[in-house]
């Protein structure tokens, strides 16, 4: 039993875990989110109650009637966060009450309950204490938590659902992108936009992301990693890629990342790394910044470098862009001093190898 805001986790241990052997094989090449721990959380909402049944419990398909409102309005959101290993043998969060607001604010606009932010955070703190041995030890390696909440009521009309259940699970993992910590491609996508002001560009909902892989499709027949989404007016506004947020970097040293209007994620780490850049002594501007200006400061060279950032992606350099209409690189195409200066304050932080000033990490 452990008690998490108001409510007590009822703690049903895994009876057939992996064994230790099992859980090394797997480390040893976890990919990204393809293997899973041994155990999950499951909260209950329902009108009446409130949040109610708070389980750890061992991991296990959900159980959904066919007219489960999730399934056909998409009344889903989820987080995207890390465990990692520290130097002295513990572990940490990094900002974890960062994401129990973001997924308040993403459940506000999709009509779902909020859940209480201690709640969200000993949620997640219950289930990696208790999937310690799952956290990787291997450099950059980490384990990743995503924790959702999904309607389920049985019902077809259109109305938000009346039950829900939050859930937390977790999977180890090492570098998002192939390639590791190289520099990818990105696709300009001028066929698709991800968000419409009004829309929920700035919610971190399954449906954002279901209606950017056919962007994302197009982009890798063209050879590209990723995609970059451009606005939904004028269609040249550069917002952030599928899954990741982006930052410039220019010759006078400054760095610059598009403003949070609305129609974008509030990425962590785009708001840590501007944290960062400050202490620096970096100029750090929240600006527009368009497509057709990238391409010329990228030819004039008065931009150096660019990265995307993301906790999956950590700092990924983009070494080019491409498009129907756009094709240029970035410095010489690989990673810049700034983006590895960056990420290393970052990364140093969140691994524990750096005193942690702004008190980010939230230890086990
Ligand atoms: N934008 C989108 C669309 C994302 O999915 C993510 C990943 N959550 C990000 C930006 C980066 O957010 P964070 O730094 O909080 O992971």
């Amino acid at each position: 039993m452990s008690t998490g805001g108001t409510l007590t986790f009822d703690i049903q241990k895994n009876p057939n875990p992996a064994t230790a052997s099992e859980r090394e094989a797997l480390l040893q090449n976890p990919g990204f989110g393809r293997i899973f721990t041994d155990h999950m959380v499951t909260i209950r909402y329902s009108q009446d109650r409130g949040w109610h049944s708070a389980k750890i419990e061992p991991r296990k398909a959900l159980a959904l009637d066919p007219a489960t409102v999730v399934l056909h309005y998409a009344q889903e959101i989820f987080e995207g966060m890390k465990a990692y290993h520290l130097p002295d043998g513990g572990a940490a969060l990094f900002r974890p009450s960062a994401n129990a607001r973001r997924f308040q604010n993403s459940a506000e606009r999709l009509a779902m309950p909020r859940l209480p932010e201690e709640l969200f955070v000993e949620s997640v703190r219950e289930l990696v204490k208790i999937e310690r041995e799952w956290i990787p030890t291997a450099e950059g390696a980490s384990l990743y938590l995503r924790p959702f909440l999904i309607g389920t009521e049985v019902a077809l009309g259109t109305k938000p659902s009346a039950e829900y259940i939050y859930c937390v699970i977790a999977s180890p993992v090492a570098s998002f992108f192939k390639g590791g910590g190289s520099a990818v491609t990105l696709w300009v996508s001028e066929n698709f936009t991800r968000a419409a002001p009004g829309g929920t560009g700035a919610a971190k909902c399954g449906g954002n992301y279901a209606a950017s892989l056919a962007a994302l499709a197009e982009g890798q027949r063209e050879g590209c990693d990723q995609v970059v989404f451009l606005d939904a007016v004028e269609k040249r506004w550069i917002e952030e890629l599928g899954g990741m947020n982006v930052f410039f970097v220019f010759d006078d040293g400054s760095l610059q990342t598009p403003p949070l209007t609305g129609t974008i994620l509030p990425g962590i780490t785009r708001d840590s790394l501007i944290k960062l850049g400050r202490d620096m002594g970096l100029t750090v501007r929240e600006e527009p910044y368009s497509i057709e200006q990238w391409q010329a400061d990228a030819e004039s060279g008065r931009l150096r470098e660019s990265f995307a950032c993301g906790t999956a992606a950590v700092v990924t350099p983009i070494g080019k862009v491409k498009g129907r209409k756009h094709s240029f690189t970035i410095g010489d195409g690989n990673a810049g001093a700034t983006t590895q200066r960056l990420k290393a304050a970052l990364t140093d932080i969140q691994f524990g190898r750096a005193p942690d000033k702004n008190e980010w990490l939230d230890r086990l």
